[in-house]
């Protein structure tokens, strides 16, 4: 148990949701691997250490639930590959976030923290009469692992 079990039990709770150990659990493992942006299937194999009698469908279903509630936040690849992360509302860092880095060869998913984007929010605001409130970003590219071996 940890503290942030806690903090997740009472965000159930005030969701509406029943506390079951499948859902404290995805909560956990996506929190406590916040910037591996992990598909269903990664999710799985590290609740089922603590967990073995779990499966599949039901991390499946869980991870659902927890996204329809806001708890996860998903993001889609073009590749139609869908990863997971800890939703921006109940991660510590709070609101906005980071922008995420795609390697078009591992398919690995990195985060990346600078935002730059305020003065373009605000650009926009001024020509478009546009009232930002968030935005997603996406960079496709080769990671730095990648890189090195192509290089060699
Ligand atoms: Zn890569
Ligand atoms: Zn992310
Ligand atoms: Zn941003």
């Amino acid at each position: 148990m940890s503290i942030s079990q806690e903090k997740f039990r009472q965000m159930l709770k005030e969701k509406g949701l029943k506390v079951t150990n499948q859902r404290l659990l995805v909560l956990e493992v996506l929190a406590c691997h916040k910037d591996r942006h992990m598909t269903v299937e990664d999710i799985y194999d590290l609740v089922k250490e603590d967990y073995p009698e779990i499966g599949l469908a039901t991390i499946y279903r869980t991870v659902q639930l927890l996204l329809e509630m806001q708890l996860v936040d998903r993001i889609n690849l073009d590749n139609g590959c869908v990863r997971y992360e800890i939703g921006e509302g109940i991660s510590t860092e709070g609101k906005h976030h980071h922008h995420h880095l795609i390697c078009r060869t591992c398919g690995k998913v990195q985060s990346f923290k600078d935002d730059w984007l305020d003065e373009l929010e605000r650009h926009i605001e001024k020509e478009a009469g546009f009232h930002v409130m968030d935005h997603e970003l996406k960079f496709y590219g080769q990671c730095e692992e990648c890189l090195k071996k192509t290089e060699k």
